[in-house]
């Protein structure tokens, strides 16, 4: 079977794919046979030639049980022993299942800093990278352990969406408990209309997912609709798709098992994916309307003659935010001088930055390719 027959015709040429598992589906009743069925499919796909990475949520799922705890802990410590419990249990019914159909996996766990961080973040892409090239299916999943408010993503929908942007995929797969989007709670309203295709992700979408809780999972269809959100932006396709009842195939297939949200039109390329969705700016400076207005309305690089303030404490090469006069983001960006060196030529024209500084190393403070302009 090639990689293109197991895909819907939307999707077809799809070379790399991002899946993520709730904790429902690894953990709830009739669990063994959706990890063996899912081992199954993520082995089909990399035997036909398409790259995989797995995002698995149930390392906490996991802890609970093996702790006797029905609902999930409130308490981050509690949290973090059921995840040191439960990531080993995790890996260890995948490796039993993948190994079945001899496929490699290789464990990868992550917290927010791994990924803000544009060394650690190019440092992993290299990591999952190589994973691939040796044919394994990395499992990624946030590291619940060591993981503190600051520093943790909160759900995996966000990390998947990470990831897939990272590894530049070719679609997200976000399996949950139902077939994707539908007008109505599917779980409550009998005669609720599924949708198959979303072509942009906007308010009103958001509005209509209603949110149930549960006791063992966190997210719901609100963050995996803006995970869906996120990656479509960035150019990449994403469905949301029933794998509870259904088999990862079944949904990669099957338009009734999920709903397939489009990429954008005006994509952010994939070197200005880190700018806009992962990097945390290290400071911010303030600029004048009129270079406000050129970088707003014709995506022009920031001058040291538009700049009025400087904020925090950044180095070339960071992530600064660019703020207009009323205090608004309208922008991010790698900032090429320190923040001593943009306070030392703010307002100044280009011609009098080497008289600043000495030197003249760029004539740009930002050049428009590293910045990305904020809707
Ligand atoms: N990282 C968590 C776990 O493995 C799950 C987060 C989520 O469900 O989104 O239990």
């Amino acid at each position: 079977m090639t990689g293109n027959s197991l895909f819907r015709e939307e999707l077809r040429g799809v070379r790399t794919v991002v899946v993520k598992t709730g904790s429902r589906i690894l953990t709830a009743a009739g669990h063994e046979a959706r990890v063996e069925r899912l081992a199954t499919d993520l082995s089909v796909l990399r035997k036909s030639g398409v790259r995989v990475v797995l995002v698995s949520s149930g390392a906490i799922a996991h802890g609970m049980k093996a702790l006797g705890l029905s609902k999930r802990p409130t308490e981050i410590p509690m949290q973090q022993a059921c995840a040191g419990i439960g990531q080993n249990r995790l890996m260890a019914i995948y490796q039993e299942h993948f190994a079945e159909h001899d496929t490699l996996i290789g464990q990868v766990l992550l917290t927010w800093d791994d990924l803000r961080s544009k060394k650690r973040y190019l440092n992993l892409r290299n990591t999952l990278f190589k994973l691939l090239d040796c044919g394994a299916i990395p499992i990624v999943n946030e590291n619940d352990s060591v993981s503190v408010e600051e520093i943790c993503f909160g759900n995996n929908d966000t990390l998947a969406a990470q990831i897939a942007m990272l590894v530049n995929a070719d679609v997200l797969v976000n399996l949950t408990d139902v077939g994707g989007l539908y007008d109505k709670n599917p779980h409550t309203e009998k005669d609720a209309k599924h949708i198959p295709i979303v072509s942009a992700v906007v308010a009103g979408i958001q509005r209509m997912v209603s949110e149930k809780k549960s006791e063992i999972s966190v997210g719901g269809m609100s963050t995996k609709l803006k995970a869906a959100e996120m990656v479509t932006r960035a150019g990449i396709p994403a469905l949301i798709g029933d794998g509870f009842n259904q088999r990862l195939l079944t949904v990669l297939k099957d338009e009734a098992s999920a709903t397939l949200f489009l990429p954008s039109d005006k994509k952010i390329p994939s070197r200005q994916r880190w700018i806009a969705f992962t990097g945390q700016p290290a400071g911010s400076v303030t600029v004048d309307a009129g270079a406000s207005k050129v970088i707003a309305e014709k995506g022009k690089s920031l001058l040291a003659a538009g700049i009025t303030a400087v904020s925090g404490r950044f180095n070339a090469g960071d992530m600064v935010s660019v703020v207009n006069p009323r205090g608004d983001v309208i922008a991010k960006g790698l900032i090429n001088f320190s923040a001593d060196e943009v306070d030392a030529i703010r307002g100044c024209k280009t011609a009098e930055i080497e008289k600043k500084l000495g030197a003249i190393r760029f004539n740009e403070v930002i050049l428009r390719d590293n910045m990305i302009v904020l809707q």
